[in-house]
């Protein structure tokens, strides 16, 4: 069995789905099970059309419906062409008249909580889910639409709901696998779930990832093909780092790591469950199959690399807060992580010391009620335009001297390092910079401390690659050079 989630920019078009139709198809002997999102860009539009109607704003915010509603029969009639629009159509009707219904409640109430954005935003993967099936079906395929709000259990921890995944597996085992001994080729809305008292929740943005994990987790599934329009995982951010290479093979923690701080391909979540049950992940181009892509499992060749990669996150604050002189250290730091807590707010970076505690968290989640509960507590200041850079390489455990080479690095680019977080995970070195310092940095560390993991047969003829912006780098030795008279720059191992 292997579940196969496709992102929207897969099922763009007619000629998309037909590629992606094909990829399922010959995948039939395996009995797939087919993961979809709302079509690209669909979830931004719901969420602007629940600010619009929170505000008031009546008469625009039906026109955004509607304008909704013309772009899924636009697909539906791109998709399954003119014969089958109608009766598609048709079916989806009664999805239309709710969003209406729902968005003229919104109005009239001028407000919109995390539980009705998430009952918002479903409708995208609802829509989306059931126009594949229809599609699929239409290409000759046996699909049939499941809910998957039937089968994803979750908190009450709307627009970003953590999964019950003993309950999940169980309803996934339940309904998903009598569908496969049929020979049927199930298709569920990913993202979407609900709370045991039947509330629409959602896993996060990008959460379709973790629907496809979830299910391939509850199946048992032999692997979970993350299907979109970029080749792999990248080595860094390609928009500011050009010189980042697709990674052929990564571990689970390395991309959880890599998720986590600011790598776009994965929901930061949809390595749990491949890794409590050990199943391989690959992310695939669905416009260009035959690349081998990026393959996640629970253990990465050793390269020679000393990071496997440098992700980075922006908009990230710094709060540091100082204790009164008379307080009791760790009782301040108790009350500091209960504060946290309160406001469901996740630290990511953390610096100590006898009465003072600066962490970095995302600029969003520093909210008003959060700062004023920390004002109980002490003095609070906050650093904004900040960014975590995080490296991430399995070859960095145990090793000496690390932290000194990167931060040399970048004191030789006058960038300041502002936190530091090391030891935390044994695979990652984590730091906090000035934003407008970032693309630099990433560019400078990629440059020192990523090497190309190729075999000798590919290795391009010119050895040495000089990189625009810094000194010089060796991205692979010239044959028979002397590791240990190699340039400063390239890592010995
Ligand atoms: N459609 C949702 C989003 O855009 C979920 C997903 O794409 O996985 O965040
Ligand atoms: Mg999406």
């Amino acid at each position: 069995m292997v579940v196969m989630k496709f992102g929207g920019s897969s099922v763009q078009n007619a000629e998309a789905m037909e590629r992606v139709a094909d990829l399922i198809r010959r995948r039939m002997r395996h009995r797939p099970v087919v993961v979809v999102s709302a079509f690209a860009g669909v979830t931004d539009r719901l969420l602007a059309l629940g600010r619009v109607a929170a505000s008031g704003q009546g008469g625009e915010a039906l026109a955004q419906v509607r304008s909704l509603q013309k772009h899924h029969q636009d697909m539906t009639r791109n998709l399954l062409g003119e014969d089958r629009l109608y009766g598609c159509c048709l079916k989806l009707q009664p999805h239309f008249q709710e969003l209406e219904r729902f968005v003229a409640g919104l109005v009239a109430i001028r407000e919109l909580s995390p539980r009705s954005t998430d009952y918002l935003v479903s409708f995208g993967e609802v829509l989306a889910s059931h126009i594949i099936a229809a599609a699929l079906q239409a290409r000759g395929l046996p699909a049939c639409w499941v809910d998957s709000r039937e089968c994803i259990i979750t908190d009450e921890q709307f627009t970003q709901a953590v999964p019950d995944y003993p309950e999940t597996y169980h309803r996934i085992r339940a309904r998903v696998r009598p569908l496969l001994i049929e020979g049927q080729l199930p298709v569920l809305a990913g993202f979407i779930a609900a709370t045991r008292e039947g509330a629409v929740s959602t896993l996060g943005r990008r959460g379709s990832d973790l629907s496809a994990a979830l299910i391939a987790a509850g199946i048992n599934a032999a692997r979970i093909e993350i299907w979109s329009t970029v080749e792999g995982i990248m080595s860094a951010d390609p928009a500011i780092c050009p010189q980042a290479r697709c990674l052929r093979r990564v571990s689970f923690r390395e991309a959880a790591e890599m998720a986590y701080f600011g790598a776009k391909v994965l929901h930061p979540a949809t390595l749990i469950p491949a890794m409590e049950k050990n199943i391989p992940v690959y992310v695939l181009n669905s416009r260009n199959p035959r690349n081998p892509g990026t393959q996640i499992t629970a253990r990465s060749p050793r390269g020679r690399s000393l990071f496997t990669a440098i992700a980075a996150r922006k908009d990230v604050s710094i709060v540091t807060l100082s204790a009164p002189r008379e307080s009791t250290p760790h009782l301040f730091l108790q009350e500091v992580f209960h504060v946290l807590h309160r406001y469901a707010c996740v630290a990511d970076l953390v610096a100590v010391s006898e009465l003072s505690v600066s962490f970095a968290l995302p600029s969003s989640r520093k909210t008003t009620e959060l700062l004023a509960g920390l004002r109980h507590i002490g003095t609070v200041s906050v650093e904004d335009k900040q960014a975590i850079v995080c490296l991430v390489g399995e070859n960095i455990r145990g090793r000496a001297g690390i932290a000194a080479r990167c931060f040399t690095a970048l004191a030789e680019a006058g960038i300041n390092v502002r936190l530091i977080s090391q030891g935390a995970s044994e695979i990652s070195l984590g730091f906090v910079i000035q934003e407008s310092d970032t693309a630099e940095a990433v560019r400078r560390l990629h440059a020192r401390f990523t090497v190309e993991k190729q075999s000798k047969r590919q290795r391009p003829a010119e050895a040495r690659v000089r990189s625009a912006d810094t000194n010089v780098v060796a991205l692979t030795p010239p044959a028979g050079l002397d590791p240990k008279r190699a340039p400063a720059t390239f890592p010995a191992r």
